[in-house]
């Protein structure tokens, strides 16, 4: 089958804390009606694996008498493109431009510190020894939470395990571990993940975040060290269906 489109570049995936970058315009169009700008590459998050989209700007880079301010309200991904979709406040662009894209430093931070914070209930779950296996993340700055298979049927002391993984999220936010983005196959995943759901692909290459030594398959944007999600709470733990175990949780300070 023949490629119509160059995928777009995702810069975020190799580097989560770029906020801007320059690109070009390879197509305006529309996506659900909205106007829609596609780039060669992108530091925009798509919504998606539990995180909110990126809002912004994308601006006309140089100074050559174009002027154009697009602002990005939500941005999706779709057959290999990124879809920035909003409005144009000024201006318009063309297939060809070369643009600036600005994300909003203070949605991705919060972002990235919900979707990090996630990932330490998930550490703190491993290093309590419960044996549950992740699921479900979602990750969104209104009730945030995890979800868990538990093994057996024992019942929890949710009271007590509440304080509990509290007090180890945010020991581990103290130790402050530093992140980083690898890219490795599903088969090498097992030797730094404690989990590899089965959804990832075999025998490509695959992203996995690292917090310190401890691997989650992953394709969000982070903080840069744990410190930076500042403090969590755990704001429930509850029975979902399946004998499941939402686990809700919130980033403060
Ligand atoms: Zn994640």
């Amino acid at each position: 089958m023949l490629e119509t489109k160059m995928a777009t570049q995702l810069l975020y995936l190799t580097d989560f804390t770029l906020l801007s970058c320059q690109a070009q315009v390879v197509e305006v169009t529309a996506y659900e009606d909205k106007p829609a700008i596609i780039l060669d590459q992108t530091v925009f998050y798509p919504q998606g694996g539990g995180q909110p989209a990126d809002q912004g700007f994308i601006v006309v880079a140089d100074s050559a008498g174009q002027k154009a301010r697009f602002r990005v309200e939500m941005v999706r991904f779709a057959d290999g493109l990124v879809h920035h979709i909003g409005v144009f406040e000024e201006g318009e662009l063309a297939a060809g431009a070369q643009v600036k894209c600005e994300v909003d430093a203070q949605r991705r931070g919060l972002n990235s510190r919900n979707h990090s914070a996630g990932h330490v209930v998930d550490m703190a779950v491993h290093a309590l020894g419960l044996g549950w296996i992740p699921g479900k993340g979602y990750h969104f700055p209104e009730g945030p939470y995890v979800e868990y298979a538990k093994s057996g049927d024992a019942p929890l002391d949710r009271v007590a395990l509440r304080e509990a993984l509290a007090k180890k999220c945010n020991e581990l936010i103290v130790r402050d571990a530093e992140t980083r983005a690898l890219f490795i196959t599903k088969e090498k995943m097992a030797t730094v993940c404690h989990h590899v759901p089965d959804y990832i692909p075999e025998g490509k290459p695959a992203r996995v975040i690292l917090f310190g030594d401890f691997g989650v398959p992953c394709g969000g944007t982070h903080v840069a060290r744990l410190r930076d999600i500042g403090q969590m709470t755990i704001r429930k733990i509850k029975p979902s269906s399946g004998g499941k175990i939402k686990v809700g949780y919130n980033v403060v300070g």
